[in-house]
């Protein structure tokens, strides 16, 4: 499990501090994918960050498993909206730069191509990120933060810039990647309907209007997704 407890954290800004996150308190079960929807600003970024060790809170704590995180955490990965590939290396080379250190070159070839497998892309393993499309690009992006096997999956706004329906393959794939490798997932969106169609339970951060100094409140909804339904497979 995720624990965060009155997690706090005030930015300088040039008319004072602001408190973006001022005490939030959330709990993701193991396994869980939890959607984290709000408004442009409200600190969902912000958020994420603190669980991942990009950033640090000024207070609070950050569990996982009992334990908290600290620098950023190899229990942790992270996919952003944008999939933050190296230009002039291939797919497969980018996917083995998510691996854990100490990972033999042969474990390493292994899991690698198990993973291209998962996201779609063996057939495009070699090819760099310019000559794939964003959808590709954007599943060897999970893919290289699944070879870290992290126990946590950090998601900010994963499939945000891509067309509707490849977003709504990635929602698929993202689903038969959980069923077949479990991680606990906190997902940003901007996309109500996808927030209820993935999680188990969507949380609102929300920033009231009008109020210099932030408070983020914590409002949970079961999500909607069929517990029980078939394996999605992904057709490249
Ligand atoms: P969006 O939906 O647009 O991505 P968000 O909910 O992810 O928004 P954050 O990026 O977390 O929002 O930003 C929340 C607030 O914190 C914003 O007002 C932003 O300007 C401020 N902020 C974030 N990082 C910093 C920083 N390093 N220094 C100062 N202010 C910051
Ligand atoms: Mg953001």
């Amino acid at each position: 499990p995720v624990t965060l407890r009155d997690v706090r954290r005030t930015f300088a800004t040039p008319t004072g501090p602001r408190a973006v996150l001022a005490g939030v308190d959330l709990e993701l079960a193991a396994g869980e994918i939890v959607a984290l929807v709000g408004p442009s600003g409200c600190g969902k970024s912000t958020l994420l960050r603190q669980v991942s060790g990009l950033d640090t809170p000024d207070a609070g704590d950050i569990l996982i498993d009992g334990s908290p995180v600290r620098g950023t955490d190899p229990r942790t990965a992270v996919a952003f909206q944008e999939p933050r590939l190296l230009p002039w290396r291939t797919l497969t080379q980018n996917v083995r730069l998510g691996l854990p250190a100490g990972t033999s070159r042969a474990d390493g070839a292994g899991r690698v191509a198990e993973l291209l497998e998962l996201v779609g892309l063996t057939a495009s393993a070699g090819l760099r990120p310019r000559q794939v499309s964003g959808g590709m690009a954007q599943r060897a992006s999970l893919a290289r933060a699944l070879a870290r096997n992290p126990g946590v999956l950090l998601l900010d706004e994963p499939f945000g810039a891509l067309d509707a329906l490849t977003r709504l393959r990635m929602q698929e794939l993202l689903l038969e990647v959980h069923a077949a490798e479990p991680t606990t997932v906190l997902l940003v969106t901007h996309d109500v309907e996808e927030a209820l169609y993935l999680a188990d339970r969507v949380v609102l951060l929300r920033t009231p209007d009008g109020d210099e100094t932030s408070i983020a409140r914590i409002i949970a909804v079961p999500g909607t997704r069929p517990r029980d339904r078939a394996d999605p497979t992904f057709a490249e």
